[in-house]
């Protein structure tokens, strides 16, 4: 059979009455259909579903599809059903299903009806469940937010670890894993753990050029800033993030009383209510959610248009994916941050007792998030390099989507303090994180300095010149630049790149912005 021949544009239009695919998804589905196991990486709301939806349809036999959570797996199973006339196309196997329930949903498999299963990683460990697949012919095997797998992604699911081995024992057919995650280490992970080695790899950029993003100082007045940026947007659907939900109980109730439609969401409301205010939110009958990160995946309301976040989350990864559920039908999407260094000790504390490798982990991460907040280069530049992408922050699309680039800061030429920088990179071994780098420049010993010897090397003290946040901000701006890199995996350390050597051999222009200083007095910040 010649594979090239398989149309894929007849099924589409059948099953989901598009016309078109969507970015990287035509050559996903080919992928698929030719039997090959496939690792798709694109971000939230680029269309992955479509991606291993199709082929399922279009296959013999029963695609299982692995999801971590049962309210989404509910979502996809209705939407799919939709466009079928036959209710068994599609079925989620849980536990919270009766005999009866589960005796249809295996008819309905083996007389080839069902397209697509759905399960939790926990019902896969079922022997009953297990040793019912293996009879049955199964065309592929898709795992949905397949960062769950790793400990360096922002959902980590134990259950995850052990899906290899459970789809072996069920038969020897194509994986699928799909992300939203693009972080080089979670991706790496995702291959090793799903023993993926050969996958064909399909990943779509993740730049959001709709999405704009802004950082302001938080202040006692908060409620008051929120209260006022809602209302120069009335009637928009907006979602606001807190991190406690007490913080969600009392801003809901703020907005309520100053007129604003709002709702509160998070894991401490019964399931009832829950759902109840997540339906209210999809069909308009209020604007605004405030919600914990209880709230949200799998939640595809297209014209989102404001993401708030009152409190700072704990990474890129989690910040990338709130943000991204704003104006997913590519229309206006506003992403507004409140930041005080003030709530960073907060969640500092709250890995107090996590166990000292996650405490760095942590940590590491939570600096990422102080550079993005920080910066005054590009939002839209930094973030993206955080996920490995370049971006041209002049001409790449959504340049001038954030309020850094709005309103630009006076660039500085920083060619030689860019050569002291590396110097002392280099000097150092690339053994240093960014706080012992910048503390080497200043000359000021510390435990771990004097225990290398630092203190007692040439280059210290090179930048006593400048100051700490001026050399802070330089370090962030030649990661971004790609003269050094970070790495996370060894919780921050800072190392050269060969574009790095490449500079102090000929160094070349380099003009700096520096960041955004944020003074807090008495709950008072100030944005210098
Ligand atoms: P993800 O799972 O990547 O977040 P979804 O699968 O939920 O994204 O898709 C996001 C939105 O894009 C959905 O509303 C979906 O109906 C729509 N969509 C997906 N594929 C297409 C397509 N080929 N043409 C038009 N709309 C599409």
């Amino acid at each position: 059979m010649n594979q090239d021949k398989i149309d894929l544009y007849g099924p589409l239009k059948k099953y989901f009455g598009f016309n078109k695919f969507k970015g990287l998804q035509e050559d996903v589905v080919r992928s698929i259909v030719e039997g090959n196991d496939t690792f798709v990486i694109m971000p939230t709301g680029g269309g992955k579903s479509l991606c291993y939806q199709l082929p399922a349809l279009m296959q013999e036999g029963t695609a299982i599809v692995v999801s971590p959570l049962i309210a989404l797996m509910k979502n996809q199973v209705d939407a799919i059903r939709g466009i079928s006339e036959n209710q068994g196309v599609a079925h989620v196997l849980n536990s919270s299903l009766n005999k009866t329930e589960i005796a249809k949903v295996k008819s309905d498999i083996s007389n080839g009806i069902t397209k697509l299963l759905y399960v939790a990683p926990e019902s896969l460990t079922k022997d009953e469940y297990v040793d019912f697949l293996k009879e049955q012919t199964i065309s592929f095997f898709a795992i949905d937010e397949a960062h769950c797998i790793s400990e360096w992604g922002h959902d980590f699911r134990p259950e995850y670890r052990n899906l290899r081995k459970i789809i072996q024992r069920i038969g020897n057919v194509p994986i699928i894993g799909l992300t939203a995650t693009a972080t080089p280490k979670v991706q790496e992970d995702i291959i090793k753990t799903l023993a993926m080695n050969n996958a064909n790899t399909f990943q779509a950029s993740f730049n959001r050029p709709n999405l704009f993003y802004e950082v302001r100082p938080k202040t006692k007045n908060v409620a008051s800033d929120i209260i006022r940026f809602i209302k120069q947007r009335q009637g928009k659907s907006g979602v606001i993030y807190c991190l406690s939900r007490k913080k969600v109980e009392e801003l809901a109730q703020t907005l309520q009383v100053n007129g604003i439609s709002a709702l509160p969401y998070h894991a401490g409301l019964d399931g009832k209510t829950r759902a109840k205010h997540q339906d209210m939110f999809l069909m308009e009958d209020v604007d605004v959610i405030v919600a914990t990160i209880a709230f949200g995946m799998g939640i595809d309301k297209p014209d989102v248009r404001f993401v708030i976040h009152h409190d700072i989350p704990k990474s890129l990864e989690s910040y990338y994916q709130e943000t991204g559920r704003a104006g997913r039908d590519d229309g206006e999407g506003y992403c507004l941050a409140f930041y005080a260094y003030k709530d960073i000790e907060k969640l500092e504390k709250f890995m107090a007792n996590k166990p000292i490798a996650e405490q760095e982990l942590g940590h590491a991460l939570l600096q990422e998030v102080v550079g993005y907040a920080e910066t005054s280069i590009s939002r839209r530049q930094y973030l993206l390099h955080y996920f490995g992408e370049e971006f041209d922050a002049v001409n790449g699309l959504g340049a001038k989507m954030d309020d850094n680039t709005k309103n630009p800061k006076k660039q500085t030429e920083a060619k030689e303090s860019v050569v002291t920088l590396l110097k002392v990179v280099k000097g150092s071994k690339e053994k240093y994180k960014t706080k012992d780098i910048v503390a080497t420049l200043m000359g000021k010993a510390n435990a771990m300095l004097s225990s290398h010897k630092t203190d007692e090397r040439d280059f210290f003290g090179l930048g006593k010149d400048k100051n700490n946040e001026y050399w802070t901000a330089l370090i962030r701006q030649t990661l971004v630049a790609g003269y050094l890199r970070k790495e996370i995996e060894q919780y921050g350390v800072v190392k050269l790149t060969p574009k790095g050597l490449e500079f102090l051999e000929k160094p070349v222009s380099f003009m700096m912005t520096e960041d955004h200083i944020y003074v807090d007095e008495d709950d008072r910040a100030v944005i210098i």
